[in-house]
């Protein structure tokens, strides 16, 4: 049956005539380039929702030249435990969710998201085009450089005449890089009904896509002793920071137990003046694992430490977090999927290669879905998250060829959909 099928569609749309539908692409590079200054420009940083409904606003035009549906999803507050160990809430912004051909039952699934990990006040604010042939600024690899090349891509799919049957769902979150808390259920749900997905995270500089992905959890652990003057009354004090100290050494020892398996603690924060005896002070860490069985091992190893630790006389310690990123193995299906990026870029003389990474994004998420999905679709850039941070100008059309190509071997029928490979 599937043989069939492919044998006919192959002599439908053969590897010369499929080459042929992404003419439209060859010449988008400097309008591309000249968007994404203007984007990268307007800070988004996750905290910055003024500047995240900026980008919104511009993204919605983008998407909505496609002649795309336009849904925008206001997120619910999500719980956090703020500077003075006090459990609060935090406003993230909006999710828009892109959909044209609703009915359709093969559905392809687009991913990406509007913040970057800049505040509003960071130095790292402009973007700027250097000689080497990059663009530098924030934003540009990481990655409102990858929203305009799957924009630019959808855009030769939808002139394909190979559209008509396939359903596409792009979903822009503004939370990715503060851990998805507010979007993930929205972005899984979405998932859950898609058949292929992509995500538009950065390539490396060579090409490299990521594959397998570690999971990741963030933890916070609020220690409380009690206040006192810290020459008159010393001896009623129970300090927080020593008690703090505690809980950092038996987390820490917690390194080395299981392979590939890592905590970092990465903030403590705890006292006023050095005349008082600290009451609270922070413990914040995030861990990283590479399969279910590590992750689950090291979120229970982690909620026994704290419950059963002792970090000093009538000092408490109270534990909130969770593992948020869900491991992403390599499966049969995920595997089918990078062969059809893979043989998109054989037809483009692009080398594609993948390896596994502690990294993790929404790829991750989807992936909990039971969604295969390759998440580096993007620009090829580096140094994401710092102030080198660079695009590589070149890698705009190369990119937008590989995602609509990848496409257009989907819609085609000349690759196999991944959900059809046994899991
Ligand atoms: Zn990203």
């Amino acid at each position: 049956m599937y043989a069939h099928q492919h044998s006919a569609s192959w002599r439908l749309f053969g590897l010369s005539s499929l080459l042929g539908l992404l003419d439209p692409i060859t010449g988008t590079r400097d309008k591309l380039l000249e968007t994404l200054i203007a984007w990268s420009d307007i800070n988004s940083g996750s905290g910055n929702i003024e500047g995240v409904e900026k980008i919104a606003t511009l993204a919605t035009g983008r998407f909505s030249e496609l002649g795309y549906d336009v849904q925008r999803i206001e997120t619910e507050p999500v719980a956090m435990i703020g500077p003075d160990g006090q459990e609060g809430t935090i406003q993230r912004g909006p999710i828009l969710h892109f959909t044209a051909r609703p009915n359709a039952t093969r559905r392809i699934m687009l991913a990406g998201h509007l913040d970057t990990v800049f505040p509003v006040n960071d130095s790292f604010q402009k973007a700027v085009i250097r000689k080497d042939g990059t663009l530098h600024g924030p934003g540009t690899a990481d990655m409102k450089g990858g929203l305009l090349v799957m924009a630019q891509a959808l855009a030769c799919f939808e002139q394909s005449g190979l559209a008509d049957d396939i359903g596409i769902d792009v979903v822009l979150n503004s939370d990715e890089e503060v851990a998805s808390y507010a979007s993930s259920p929205y972005m899984e749900k979405v998932a859950a009904h898609c058949d292929a997905g992509f995500v538009f995270e950065p390539s490396m500089p060579d090409g490299s896509l990521a594959g397998a992905r570690a999971g990741s959890g963030n933890y916070d652990v609020v220690v409380t002793g009690r206040a006192a003057h810290a020459g008159r009354e010393f001896d009623k004090g129970r300090n927080a920071i020593a008690g703090a100290a505690r809980v950092v050494g038996a987390l820490n020892a917690l390194n080395g137990q299981r392979d590939a398996v890592t905590l970092n603690i990465g903030l403590i924060a705890g006292g006023t003046a050095l005349n008082v005896v600290p009451e609270r002070a922070i413990v914040r860490l995030n861990v990283r694992a590479r399969t279910p069985d590590d992750l689950a091992w090291v979120d229970s190893a982690i909620r026994e430490t704290i419950t059963s630790g002792d970090f000093g006389a009538d000092i408490t310690a109270q534990l909130h977090g969770r593992i948020h990123r869900p491991a992403k193995p390599m499966t049969p299906q995920l595997e089918s999927l990078f062969e059809t990026v893979r043989s998109a870029g054989g037809d483009l003389g692009v080398p594609v290669r993948w390896a596994a990474t502690g990294g993790c994004c929404d790829g991750n998420n989807l992936a909990r879905a039971g969604l295969p999905t390759v998440d580096t679709m993007g620009v090829r850039g580096a140094f994401i998250h710092s102030h080198d941070e660079y695009a590589v100008i070149d890698s705009f059309e190369e990119r937008t060829r590989l995602t609509a190509l990848s496409l257009l071997k989907l819609a085609s029928g000349e690759a196999v959909w991944p959900k059809d490979i046994a899991s």
